[in-house]
């Protein structure tokens, strides 16, 4: 069925090359465990998670290590069956800072079943009860917030949600572990999504996917039809960067527009990750825990591209080695070129939130290496900022601290740091990257305040 709406999604945006032909085709596979785990405390949004085992434990693969630190946060579970070797090490995270982590020696030759399962009906489970099973799951949004899924479950109060979005774009360029999701796990991604139904008291709910993943959008309409889900739909939308940024997408979905300012629950929304309900739909009724996810590796630094299951803690010279990275890579950015990050030292582990790791030869980089220009007021930022603000304006106030007026004026805390400004601009002018240093300056500034 065509939505009446359907193909005028937002306005603007971009369309960068995807060379997601290098993965979208490739079944997911598992990764071989690396012989050291490293698992840091803070995995996502909110507070880190407090260490419940010693040095020397053994712990099986599934365990809890580490619980929540509080209501936004997400307990930690053993990736691996192993002896714990170091609890508060302190390891480099992709940002380049310290955090305190777990470290733990895989068994050798070791059976690595999975054998802490508490099994769960869902069926007659209460709402409440359900958002504490994806607490305990350590569930985190896997599309790369890396934000407790529990907390999103429900309606915030003096809210209702009647709609529930399932998350299926997957727009940034290379990334294809979603897609892949949506076609091995389709199951798994229609029973998180009833679950989330549930919890957030939604009436109905609507999968996006980018009309660039048709086999997808196959595949999952049988299914919903196989099992009579009346309740759910499954939508294509225009494929277009940044389509997979949540107010884009209900926009295209539902031709609402999020507040300045409000989130999706201001119009009755809820938005999920596919990756995200497929994982709920898996955990929550075996009674386990996070421990992997599925990450695309890929770029022309890499000889076996591919959607591997990788166990989180599972440290970033193994992965590079398992997937035939080239020794000298010129970037190594963490999750898609767009939004993700370049990382300065490799001397990092796999974590929640890392969707991909693309590896770039230094004669192939992802993004412009060339030399800033003056600005040439040809508007192109303009025309391509999804969020309608003035990317040249900012960039121009950025760079003389004049904070104030980028907010007042220019509403810069609207700017979620898209990257198409950047990408358009023909003076090379590094717009994203200015406005991200400006936010970060004020937010600084905010807590010394405090
Ligand atoms: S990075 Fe910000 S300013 Fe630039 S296009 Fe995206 S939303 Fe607009
Ligand atoms: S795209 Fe670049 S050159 Fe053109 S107006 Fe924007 S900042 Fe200036």
């Amino acid at each position: 069925m065509k939505l009446p709406w359907q193909g005028t999604s937002f306005a603007n945006g971009i369309h960068p090359e995807d060379h997601k032909e290098l993965t979208e085709h490739k079944p997911i596979r598992r990764m071989p465990f690396s012989n050291k785990i490293i698992v840091p405390l803070s995995q996502s949004i909110g507070a880190p998670a407090k260490p419940i085992v010693t040095k020397g434990q053994d712990v099986m693969r599934g365990e809890p290590i580490a619980e929540a630190g509080g209501f936004v946060s997400a307990p930690i579970h053993a990736p691996v069956t192993g002896t714990v070797s170091a609890v508060d090490e302190l390891v480099s995270m992709p940002n380049g800072s310290k955090t305190p982590a777990i470290l733990i020696d895989t068994w050798p030759s070791s059976d690595q079943a999975i054998r802490y399962l508490q099994p769960r009906d869902t069926k007659v489970m209460s709402a409440d009860e359900l958002v504490k099973a994806v607490q305990d799951a350590g569930v985190v949004g896997l599309g790369g917030a890396a934000f407790p899924t529990h907390v999103k479950m429900k309606a915030p109060k003096g809210k209702t949600i009647t709609t529930l979005v399932a998350n299926g774009c997957e727009c940034e360029p290379y990334l294809t572990c979603d897609h892949r999701t949506m076609l091995e796990q389709t199951d798994n991604l229609l029973k998180g999504l009833q679950l989330a139904m549930v919890t957030s008291g939604a009436e109905k709910a609507i999968i996006g996917i980018e009309d660039n993943k048709m086999d997808a959008v196959e595949k999952i309409r049988e299914a919903i039809n196989k099992q009579q889900l009346t309740n759910i739909t499954c939508e294509a939308v225009p494929t277009c960067y940044p389509q997979g940024a949540e107010k884009m997408l209900l926009k295209s979905l539902l031709g609402l527009e999020v507040p300045a300012g409000g989130i999706p629950a201001d119009i009755g929304c809820a938005v999920f990750n596919v990756g995200t309900l497929a994982q709920i739909g898996e955990l929550v009724p075996e009674g386990r825990g996070l421990i992997e996810r599925i990450v695309t590796v890929s770029g022309p630094g890499v000889s076996k591209p591919g959607n591997y299951i990788i166990p989180l803690g599972t440290p970033l010279p193994y992965v590079l080695e398992q997937v035939g990275a080239i020794e000298k890579p010129g970037m190594i950015i963490l999750g898609g070129p767009m939004m993700g990050m370049s990382i300065a030292t490799r001397d990092i582990a796999t974590t929640k939130g890392i969707t991909g790791i693309l590896v770039f030869p230094p004669e192939q980089l992802p993004c412009c290496n060339e030399p800033e220009m003056p600005c040439i007021g040809c508007r192109a930022c303009v025309e391509a900022c999804p969020m309608y603000l003035n990317p040249s304006m900012l960039g121009k106030l950025a760079d003389v601290s004049r904070h104030q007026e980028m907010m007042d004026e220019y509403h810069l805390m609207n700017c979620f740091e898209c990257g198409c400004c950047s990408n358009s601009c023909p003076a090379n002018i590094p717009l994203t990257q200015k406005i991200r240093v400006a936010k970060q300056s004020i937010r600084q500034k905010a807590r010394n305040a405090r």
